[in-house]
């Protein structure tokens, strides 16, 4: 009932919006557009959106994204995707660095020596404070947040590295075309649930995005298991032992994304993750059944790599200004991996204008409760990659205090796949375009948005 109220809310809000806009009297030939447009769709105004949420708010997506909303760019050296990388780029060598691993590292021990040991300290000092303001209602939305993460997480733990016993290669293999085979490889991603699937060779191109020291327990081991405090790590070898990466990408829930923190944000987040470490063992179980070696790699941090850049390599999207993959569908996107030696044919890059689009945008940044992302009107070269400086530190801490995906929430890409957002993918992708969806965006859904209630999204919620 209240799901139903919810969408009716919804539905009337942007009614009114569109009453709004027209008593304007915009005659701008950019905003006139996408106002007609909007006038046109009368009552139908979200088919296929609010119609097809389900009860935990997970909005489905086409699996195929119509090439109107973006182009493909051929393999060009000194980039990946739409982002520049000079051949000195210096990813992330040891996997083990990575700031949740080492919030881990540093609980487990309880350990708070270090810049992250006393980052760890204050993150948990300042939780404490303000979990002493919640009222009941709030703690118990912390408490079932918490379950359904811990739920997800503990995919995580237990199909770490070394923990997964892959199905043996059958020595009769199924020998087609490559072209064939990753369509069709692609399709069965598709048809287990994954919203979008990419391809990409592994070359030289890649080299920085992969670790040197991979992690041997997954980042939340450490706090996980008693005596588990220290990972030794392993050698990720170069040249990489397989020459594909098929990356997997599936959309977070909409709306659990845009309560932008907290416990419903948490569960969203936490429980596409824990999908995500399902996807790539089907599909490299189907691999090996077919003659080829495959290897899943989910985003538990025993990953060989950076997963951002693969799926920037793989044509899903871009480098936005969140540090995050961005695709026309939006930043609230999980990835998991299977790297294998099946013979594929890589995909072109995916250009839909986001660069230009997030010079202009900034709300990724504007709206960072922890300020850790660039306002910067350009990117620079940081570690040899063109790109907006991010504070892990403060990110870190962040999350770990209240759960955050705001960046991800607010993205103006970040919406259902209906008629009017359609219209906006399409106009965002020129620059003169780009300004008139970041406006329409704020005018519609806020400068800075205001994070959706719990009541009608979170399940627990009655
Ligand atoms: S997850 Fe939250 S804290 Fe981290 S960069 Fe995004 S908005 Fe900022
Ligand atoms: S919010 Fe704006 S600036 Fe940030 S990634 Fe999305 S489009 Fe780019």
């Amino acid at each position: 009932m209240k799901e139903q109220e919810q969408v009716q809310k919804d539905a009337s809000k942007g009614v009114s919006r569109r009453n709004f806009l027209k008593t304007l009297g915009v005659t701008g030939a950019a905003l006139s557009m996408p106002v007609t447009l909007l006038a046109a769709t009368g009552n139908n105004m979200d088919p296929g959106g609010f119609e097809t949420i389900k009860a935990n708010e997970q909005v489905k997506f086409r699996k195929e994204i119509p090439k109107i909303f973006y182009k493909r760019i051929p393999k060009t050296e000194g980039y990946i995707g739409t982002t520049q990388v000079t051949p000195d780029a210096v990813g992330f060598p040891d996997a083990r660095e990575h700031g949740f691993s080492q919030f881990f590292i540093h609980g487990a021990n309880k350990d708070y020596t270090g810049e992250w040991g006393q980052l760890l300290k204050e993150a948990q000092e300042e939780k404490k404070k303000l979990v002493a303001t919640f009222d009941e209602q709030q703690l118990e939305d912390m408490m079932w947040g918490d379950a359904i993460t811990q739920a997800s997480d503990n995919w995580h733990i237990n199909l770490e590295w070394g923990k997964w016993d892959p199905i043996a290669i059958n020595p009769n293999k199924l020998e087609l075309p490559p072209d064939v085979m990753s369509l069709k490889l692609k399709k069965v991603a598709k048809w287990f649930g994954v919203d979008q699937v990419g391809i990409c060779e592994i070359d030289e191109s890649l080299r920085p995005f992969f670790f040197k020291i991979g992690r041997t327990q997954g980042s939340l081991r450490g706090g996980q298991r008693e005596g588990v405090t220290v990972d030794p790590g392993r050698e990720v070898p170069w040249p990489y032992p397989y020459k594909y990466a098929i990356v997997l990408a599936k959309a977070e829930g909409t709306y659990g994304v845009k309560t932008l923190t907290g416990p419903l944000n948490n569960a969203t987040v936490a429980t596409e993750c824990g999908e995500d470490d399902i996807f790539p063992r089907q599909l490299e179980s189907v691999i090996r059944q077919l003659g080829y070696d495959a290897r899943a790699q989910s985003m538990n941090g025993t990953e060989d790599f950076n997963m951002v850049a693969m799926a920037v390599a793989a044509g899903l999207g871009e480098l936005g200004r969140n540090g995050q993959i961005v695709g026309p569908w939006g930043a609230h996107i999980r990835l998991s991996v299977v790297t294998t030696n099946v013979p594929l044919v890589a995909d072109d890059y995916m250009d839909f204008g986001l660069q230009e689009f997030c010079k202009t945008c900034k709300k990724c940044a504007e709206n960072c409760p922890a300020e850790a992302l660039s306002l910067e009107d350009e990117p620079s070269l940081i570690g040899g990659v063109m790109r907006y400086a991010f504070d892990n530190m403060k990110c870190t801490k962040q999350r770990t205090i209240t759960g955050c995906a705001s960046c991800a929430g607010v993205c103006p890409f970040t919406k259902p796949d209906n008629f009017i957002h359609s219209v906006g993918r399409v106009v965002g992708r020129n620059p003169l375009g780009a300004k008139v969806l970041k406006e329409m965006d704020d005018l519609f859904y806020g400068v800075n948005p205001t994070p959706r209630d719990l009541d009608g999204l979170a399940p627990w919620r009655i």
